[in-house]
């Protein structure tokens, strides 16, 4: 697909046309992934972040958010869980948190692979090449790292480096996939500054990457943020609305038709009663249902009004499944490995 096709989709209303669209993702959801919809156990476990994102909730400088790092019998508890759920993944994310050493990061990997058969995700931010090569061989089987827009100049602003360390999230995910991950990143979508054409490079550029997962979601303003604000009234900005969520993970599936592409909490924020069913029958195969103890969610805001922040994982898992099941699909079982990764690959070695 073209970069010019794909602005084209992004900028149609008609909703023949787009009824069209969805038809074609979900055929070609169906012909490369599958029915099932395999389920993802999120654990967010800090909210320690030591970078200056002018979108995130995490940031520094939100000094009265109460900051938490969940130790590790909490984290192993919640495990156990999602084996009694039957989840096949367990992803852990947390701010970009150094708190999170190296070591103890590795420890718990290597726990949650002799302890259990899980897959283990983790999206722990910029972290160095060796730390990364340590997890991995440690036995975490996929890493995610969203790019969040591949216009470099916008990224530089809303995503400022550390200092003397330049933050480059596209070289780092060739890195990771060269490590033997399986590789997921993705962008926000409306981010304010973010054109049709970004967003339409950002859709090739998942292609490019070759990506095993990708998760793209609306941006959602945050009060406590510099870009708290609404965008400016712009005709070249990308609105970050729930439509062109929906035509984003369309046209993901159809430039990348093997990836495993999830119905993401963000949409489930602007459309609690249907968002997320939308989005699996427009193209997405994956859910992740949220396993963070519940006194620790509200501290996990990214953005305001997050959906089920208030839900126990038990309660999660079984409003999962019913979504599940109203979209006539089927809940996976399995790690559910992304059909990319197994087409044929580049990584080091096999996944355990
Ligand atoms: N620290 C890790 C990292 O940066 O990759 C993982 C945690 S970070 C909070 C996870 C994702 O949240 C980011 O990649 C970003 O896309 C998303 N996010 C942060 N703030 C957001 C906002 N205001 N609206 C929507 N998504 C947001």
């Amino acid at each position: 697909m073209t970069k010019e096709k794909i602005v084209e989709w992004l900028k149609t209303d008609d909703e023949q046309v787009l009824e069209g669209l969805w038809r074609q993702a979900d055929q070609a959801r169906q012909l490369a992934v599958g029915d099932d919809v395999h389920l993802r156990g999120l654990l967010e476990i800090s909210n320690y972040c030591v970078r200056s994102c002018q979108y995130c909730g995490l940031r520094v400088e939100s000094t009265e958010l109460p900051r938490y790092r969940m130790p590790e019998h909490e984290i192993m508890d919640c495990v156990g869980e999602a084996v009694s759920y039957g989840y096949g993944t367990v992803v852990m994310q947390a701010g970009e948190d150094f708190g999170l050493t190296t070591d103890w990061i590795s420890h718990i990997v290597r726990r949650i692979k002799t302890e259990t058969d899980l897959a283990v995700t983790l999206s722990l931010g910029e972290r160095s090449l060796d730390e990364l090569a340590q997890w991995r061989a440690a036995g975490a089987d996929r890493y995610l790292l969203r790019f969040e827009t591949s216009n470099r100049s916008l990224f530089e602003r809303i995503h400022p480096s550390l200092p003397g360390k330049t933050s480059d999230r596209i070289d780092l995910l060739k890195q990771i996939k060269s490590l033997g991950y399986e590789t997921g990143s993705g962008v926000m979508i409306g981010i304010p500054g973010q054109t049709w054409d970004d967003l339409a490079e950002d859709i090739l550029l998942f292609r490019e990457l070759d990506l095993d997962m990708i998760g793209v979601g609306p941006f959602i303003a945050h009060g406590g943020t510099p870009l708290g604000r609404p965008a400016e009234n712009n005709p070249d900005q990308v609105p970050n609305t729930e439509l062109m969520t929906y035509k984003v993970i369309a046209l993901t599936r159809l430039v990348c038709p093997l990836a495993n592409i999830p119905s993401t909490s963000a949409l489930a924020t602007l459309n609690l009663a249907r968002g997320r069913e939308l989005g699996l029958a427009r193209g997405a195969n994956i859910v992740m249902p949220n396993l963070t103890p519940k006194q620790y969610r509200p501290l996990y805001e990214i953005y305001p009004a997050k959906a089920c922040i208030d839900e126990t994982a038990a309660e999660c898992r079984a409003c999962m499944h019913g979504r599940i099941r109203s979209v006539n699909r089927n809940v996976g079982s399995g790690r559910g490995d992304s059909p990319n990764r197994a087409s044929g690959d580049t990584g080091s070695g096999p996944l355990r």
